[in-house]
């Protein structure tokens, strides 16, 4: 067990954990920033190009994740790279346990982020950030009056194609069922695009190209047969999966595992915050998760105060 205690250990340093860092250290908390990666950023780190944050038109995603570190390394934030495998509610401190050590601090903020869950076809990982994204309002400015295909038959999906349908000359809408998901409401508005074409049964099976993507090879799940789609742009909506096992059992969550807490990131467990993709709202962007983490950070400066 570490000797220090801290007085919040923030788990996660995207966007959301690094906004916390900074109005936490500016705060005057003591505070540790644990990163299971050596980079920080988060899902910021793959985005090619971020042109939705106000103030940074065009940013790469690469240099925005390393200027909000760099911002907290100029605090004089501590970091530690390490994995993180359980935390306990002591009553007045909490643990949080790595694969090396056990630290105490009085608060924790879980700032772990949330996965586009993956397709899990050859290209996909290749192609990250070259023209696969799993984010259409992120990324779909970039494919302006090309054609694109999305996959899966969610709300997820079905907004993206509706979204990119205004963008692009054409969307191919890729499910492996016969019928959507997706709320009615979404279909209806989506059946109305004259530019969206549905492939129904259908599978994803490659993502091809050079330096960019070029096709997509989907597969007829009724008849087994493989055809090759130009597209300049894959759109993977299959479903997001937060980050927040380690508050299982420890605050409550929604049947997806968002964990619930208003924008003061206030869980219903004192001392336990969230900020960011691990919180149910309506709005996943980098703007909202730099809010999140600001206020959640002072809610724990509150709760320091008083404990
Ligand atoms: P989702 O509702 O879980 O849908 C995922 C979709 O991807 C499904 O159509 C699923 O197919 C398909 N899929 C999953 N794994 C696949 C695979 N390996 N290969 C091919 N297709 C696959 O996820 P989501 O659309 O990301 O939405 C997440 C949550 O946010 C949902 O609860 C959704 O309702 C909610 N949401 C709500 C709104 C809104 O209310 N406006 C907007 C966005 C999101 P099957 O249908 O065959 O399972």
């Amino acid at each position: 067990m570490e000797d220090t205690m801290y007085d919040l250990i923030i788990i996660g340093s995207g966007p959301a954990g690094l906004s916390a860092a900074v109005y936490g250290k500016r705060a005057g908390l003591n505070i540790l920033v644990m990163e299971k990666n050596p980079m920080s950023g988060g899902q910021v780190l793959t985005t090619y190009e971020v042109d939705n944050y106000l103030g940074m038109p065009g940013v790469s995603g690469f240099d925005m994740g390393m200027q909000f570190r760099a911002h907290a390394d100029k605090l004089g934030v501590e970091f530690c790279e390490t994995t993180v495998e359980s935390i306990e509610d002591k009553g007045d401190f909490k643990t949080v346990k790595t694969q090396e050590k056990e630290f105490r601090t009085k608060a924790v903020l879980l700032a772990s982020g949330a996965e586009h869950a993956k397709l899990g076809v050859p290209g996909e990982e290749e192609f990250a950030g070259l023209g696969v994204s799993y984010c259409a309002t992120c990324d779909g400015a970039f494919f302006r009056g090309k054609t694109v295909a999305v996959i899966g038959g969610g709300d997820v999906a079905l907004e993206d194609a509706i979204y990119l349908a205004r963008i692009c000359e054409k969307v191919y809408v890729i499910h492996r069922r016969d019928e959507f998901r997706g709320a009615r409401v979404l279909q209806q508005e989506l059946f109305g695009l004259s530019n969206i074409s549905v492939l129904y049964s259908h599978a994803a099976v490659k993502i091809q190209g050079n330096e960019m993507v070029e096709s997509l090879t989907v597969k007829d799940l009724k008849t087994g047969e493989e055809s090759q789609l130009s597209v300049s742009g894959v759109f993977i909506a299959v479903g997001i999966r937060p980050n927040t096992q380690l508050l299982e059992n420890i605050t409550s969550r929604d049947e997806a595992g968002y964990i619930l807490a208003g924008e003061d990131g206030v869980t219903d467990r004192p001392g336990i915050f969230v900020a960011g993709d691990t919180r149910k709202k309506p709005l996943r962007q980098i703007v909202t998760a730099v809010a999140d983490g600001a206020n959640a950070a002072i809610s724990a400066a509150s709760y320091c105060s008083q404990n």
